[in-house]
């Protein structure tokens, strides 16, 4: 699905403005939405699944205006938003039947082979008779995604996926996203946690403040950090006095020093040499060097 967002901004009520002035392509694929917690992110996935209307601006899928064509957008989106729950008394499979029936118009064979298949796709088969909201964690994020499928969606939105899971899970989760989107699924992934986009998406933008800080590919995001990483053994009294200069992403004690990873424009000590750098580095330079938030 390709989508085009131009001049998108929500003013709530209560005259806070969450989104100001997004504009973004995004096409088939996986694509990141990355920003720290109150950056717009869930603004902008509601306004996208049409749960909430924008104050200005427009969105068009496959070149259709998601304002006129309500009823038909909605029928090709699936959502996970973060605050799923599940009702308590339904199993893991009744649970996905009740949503077939709400959302596709398959008969009752064809309904529980779909719903089985899904069960398949995100490992819950062996526990599709477990109350959903006994799952764990896990599991029950995996139940929201086989939910948000059920209907064949061309596109799959899914807000803060991976919060609070273990890094297991985390894993399993991505593994379940990168397979979905091999098949023709445009999967928009909103996260605060960096390895959720660097190893998934080959897209992305970065939101602060309700404004797009970056757009492009998580290589480029990474290039713009090249040459202001830095990496160098301190002892202790030049450990202390780089600590309270400049952004330090990493320590490793070593033979009674300090292995440190910098991020600085300039270099931060004589001995100081470029180190290779990564997503996280690029996500704190940003939000220190471009926006000027401390995060370390
Ligand atoms: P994120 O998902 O990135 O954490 P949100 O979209 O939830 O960001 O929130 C962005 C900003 O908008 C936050 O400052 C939040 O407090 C504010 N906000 C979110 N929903 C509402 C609302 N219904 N009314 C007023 N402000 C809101």
């Amino acid at each position: 699905m390709d989508i085009k967002i131009s001049g998108l901004s929500k003013v709530y009520p209560n005259g806070h403005a969450a989104i100001k002035n997004v504009n973004l392509e995004i096409e088939s694929g996986m694509f990141g939405l990355l920003g720290p917690n109150g950056a717009g992110k869930s603004s902008f996935m509601r306004i996208l699944v049409t749960v909430q209307k924008a104050t200005s601006g427009t969105i068009t899928m496959d070149g259709l205006n998601i304002n006129e064509h309500r009823h038909k957008i909605r029928s090709q989106i699936g959502y996970l938003p973060q605050d799923f729950t599940f009702f308590s008394k339904l199993k893991a499979w009744e649970f996905l039947d009740y949503a077939a029936r709400l959302s596709t118009s398959l008969k009752n064979k064809e309904r529980q082979t779909r719903v089985n298949e899904l069960l398949e796709q995100v490992g819950l088969l062996d526990v599709r008779e477990r109350l959903a909201n006994k799952l764990s964690g896990g599991m029950k994020r995996r139940l929201g995604i086989a939910q948000a499928m059920i209907g064949n969606p061309k596109l799959l939105v899914i807000d803060e996926p991976t919060t609070g899971l273990d890094p297991e899970e985390r894993i399993r989760f991505r593994n379940i996203l990168s397979d979905l989107s091999q098949r023709d699924v445009t999967i928009i992934l909103s996260t605060h946690i960096v390895g959720d986009i660097s190893s998934t998406c080959h897209n992305m933008a970065m939101l602060n403040k309700g404004e797009v800080a970056f757009k492009g590919s998580p290589e480029g995001m990474i290039e713009q950090v090249r040459g202001h990483v830095w990496q160098v053994m301190l002892d202790d009294e030049e450990f202390n006095s780089i600590k309270s200069r400049y952004s330090v992403v990493s320590t490793i004690p070593a033979a009674g020093k300090w292995e440190v990873q910098v991020i600085a424009k300039d270099k931060p000590h004589q001995d100081a040499l470029h180190a290779n750098p990564n997503l996280e580095h690029a996500y704190v330079y940003f939000m220190e060097n471009e926006l000027g938030v401390s995060l370390v």
